[in-house]
């Protein structure tokens, strides 16, 4: 999906690049070019300003007030809202920094790129073709996945009520 979201939502903006959804996300948009950005390209736009999400919509510009406390009920309410899958398929996923699609890169490319335990510890590496990045299921990912299982079960239960 195409989303643009507005500043206060980085973190959720990663995480949705990194689901492979299509994010554009600056701090330096203001409300004209959020509603812009969401009109012109087709994006739905992400907000957690409830007079600008009032706004959009009375444009018939889609959009979604973001609430929750943290990532996960915000990943769920999404999740529900759109139909979108609560995993993250580094095949498909977005570079959580600039939203360009990563793309699987040999090991051999990334030697001097990543420290050297990384190198030792781990066989399949990603690159960003944009900003370079190397990214890699690394000691973060368990917790990356905890977060997903989180807001499943939260979608799962919001759906039954
Ligand atoms: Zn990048």
């Amino acid at each position: 999906m195409k989303f643009v979201a507005d500043g206060m939502l980085g973190s959720l903006s990663r995480w949705l690049r990194m689901m492979g959804h299509d994010v554009e996300y600056s701090t330096a948009f203001d409300d004209a070019e959020l509603l812009a950005l969401a009109k012109e390209e087709g994006r739905v736009l992400l907000t957690r300003d409830l007079e600008l999400y009032q706004r959009s919509t009375a444009r018939g510009i889609d959009a979604f007030y973001v609430e929750g406390k943290n990532e996960a009920d915000r990943l769920a309410a999404i999740a529900g809202r759109f139909g979108i899958g609560l995993e993250i398929d580094l095949k498909s996923s977005r570079c959580p920094r600039c939203n360009t699609m990563i793309q699987p890169v040999p090991k051999a490319q990334i030697v001097d790129k990543v420290e050297k335990k990384t190198f030792a510890h781990y066989n399949e590496f990603w690159e960003c073709p944009k900003c370079g990045k190397v990214y890699w299921q690394g000691a973060h990912w368990p917790k990356i996945r905890s977060t997903l299982e989180e807001a499943s079960t939260r979608l799962k239960n919001s759906a039954s009520v």
